[in-house]
């Protein structure tokens, strides 16, 4: 029989909800129980696939190609299973469904209303994660904060959860705020109280309040909101602010949760063994030296847009027991003239994925740059096409070769529209999405960093590159390490005669995980110390 938790949250949203949920998740599997993770979203869009990274964020792309909210990919990481379709629902997938069938008559004459359509499809999807996978435990964060009048349905149908699969099946943790007031320096539980009543007020009511502050939360507060909160005193957990979010299931395991959770829904669970997570923490918290990294992106203010990236960073250096120090380099601003006075305190230095002209000049200076500097790069998915278009510019001897994307009129198109891309028309999950075998050329800097043959990574773009400037950009330095099985597609280009200058079309980033990161990371930071140390 399989256990739902859901997760809440109150008082205010980022609270990190996502991680809180993902370090359940790794608690559970700490102590033997296979689990999965589920997002629900109340917001009408289908997928964020169509969604600014300012409003979003960044898109999250499972194998199967699902382009999801970016906590799947705490998800991912901090319980190293990979999620699939169903791990991300909306409100526009419920509707979208639901107004499908009603145009085929499914209803047969019925009135469509969101009790019990809208909920019944809700659970349906619920249900499915448990069935597709499964697992011993559904995790159920459901996206927004309690109050929100569009996350009602999803609320309403994991309170209706409880009576169909029983008490004993399921169980709500409610993540909130504790607020510090500086005047009389103290916390407060008040807006904590208020969300549970909220909470109660739909029918739900909380078996956990996980209170996130950012000032120590003393036993007295903890006593006060489990008994205003009508909860068992074990299971109100204190989240102070961590330095790591990968500290959260050490701390949620040390505040009891684990224990109280297996006893709560009677899990066959074996004592938690969180050994390498502590030896990861240690390494991220006591790094040995440091590495300088820029990042020479476009959503460089926003940090989210690039979140998966900072955390394969981050698993990479604390591999290396280095610290990773992150210059956030706003690619639009650079000109030409200034990228080395810009870039010359940098190890190493990444270029990101993106999409549209803004911002792309001065990425491709930071890539010539790199390339006549020999700085080590990486090089991720826009990042392998600036890297090509900078290489082809000086091959051509034209400063007008580019990508179609960004010059549809360009002489020389090196970067192009892909065959299958050509006149579609549908914006939303028509890209080239999801993992594809890339094949690894023997005595390459890919093939050395992997170790294998054939890798399998995550892909979501337009555009590639375009095999009429194969020969001449090989001939001009560049090295094909990884295409497709076919060969008729270029997955990973890197410069001959530099230390380690890689660029891939697929996005790495997707794969890393806290204790293994991405081989190409992880060779592109080391790449990055040794030139540091001789910098
Ligand atoms: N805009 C480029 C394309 O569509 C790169 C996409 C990306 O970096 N994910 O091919």
């Amino acid at each position: 029989m399989t256990r739902y938790i859901f997760c809440t949250g109150g008082v205010v949203s980022s609270l990190g909800k996502g991680v809180t949920a993902a370090s359940v998740g790794r608690i559970l599997k700490a102590r033997g129980l296979s689990v999965v993770i589920q997002k629900l979203d109340p917001y009408i869009n289908v997928d964020p696939g169509t969604m600014s990274p300012y409003q979003h964020g960044e898109v999250y792309v499972l194998e199967d190609g699902t382009e999801t909210d970016l906590d799947l990919g705490h998800y991912e990481r901090f319980t190293d299973v990979n999620l699939f379709r169903h791990a991300n629902v909306t409100t526009g997938q419920i509707y979208a469904e639901i107004i499908a069938r009603e145009r085929r008559g499914d209803f047969l004459g019925g009135t469509v209303q969101v009790i019990p359509h809208v909920t019944d499809e809700i659970k349906r999807r619920i249900r499915l994660m448990a069935e597709e996978s499964g697992a011993d435990v559904v995790i159920v964060e459901i996206g927004g904060t309690v109050g929100d009048i569009e996350s009602l349905p999803f609320l309403e149908a994991i309170r209706q959860m409880r009576k169909d699969v029983g008490p004993d099946n399921v169980c709500y943790i409610h993540l909130t705020l504790l607020p510090y007031i500086g005047a009389t320096g103290e916390l407060k539980t008040k807006p904590t109280q208020h969300s549970v009543r909220e909470l109660r007020g739909i029918g739900i009511h909380p078996d956990v309040l996980a209170c996130r502050a950012d000032y120590p939360i003393t036993p007295d507060l903890l006593d006060k909101i489990a008994l205003f909160g009508d909860v068992d005193r074990e299971a109100v957990i204190p989240l102070e602010t961590a330095d790591t979010i990968y500290k959260v299931p050490l701390m949620l395991e040390e505040a009891g949760l684990g224990n109280y959770l297996v006893r709560r829904l009677h899990l066959d669970a074996g004592p938690p063994d969180l050994d390498d997570w502590r030896d990861l923490v240690h390494r991220l918290r006591h790094p040995r030296g440091e590495v300088k990294i820029a990042l020479v992106g476009k959503y460089v203010g926003l940090h989210d847009a690039y979140l998966s990236v900072h955390e394969a960073l981050l698993h990479a250096a604390a591999y290396h027991d280095c610290k990773l120090v992150l210059d956030w380099v706003d690619s639009e601003k650079l000109e030409k003239k200034d990228v080395a006075a810009r870039l010359c305190q940098s190890d190493g230095i990444v270029v990101p994925g993106g999409f549209g002209e803004r911002g792309i000049e001065g990425m491709i200076a930071t890539a010539r740059y790199a390339r006549l500097n020999k700085v080590p790069y990486l090089g991720l998915c826009l990042g392998l096409q600036v890297m090509v278009i900078e290489l082809a510019r000086h091959a051509l001897s034209d400063e007008a070769a580019n990508s179609a994307e960004f010059a549809p009129g360009t002489a020389h198109p090196v970067v192009d529209l892909m065959l299958e891309q050509r006149g579609i028309k549908d914006m939303g999950g028509t890209m080239r999405l999801g993992a594809y075998p890339c094949v690894l050329q023997e005595g390459t800097k890919a093939r050395a960093a992997y170790g294998v043959e054939c890798v399998w990574e995550r892909h979501r773009h337009r555009y590639e590159i375009n095999n009429a400037y194969r020969e001449i950009l090989q001939e001009a330095g560049m090295v094909w390490s990884g295409l497709s099985p076919k060969g008729n597609l270029v997955e990973i280009g890197e410069i001959r005669d530099h230390p380690w200058m890689v660029g891939s079309q697929f996005h790495p980033e997707f794969k890393t995980r806290p204790n293994r990161p991405h081989p190409l990371f992880r060779e592109f930071i080391r790449a990055a110390i040794e030139h540091g140390a001789r910098r």
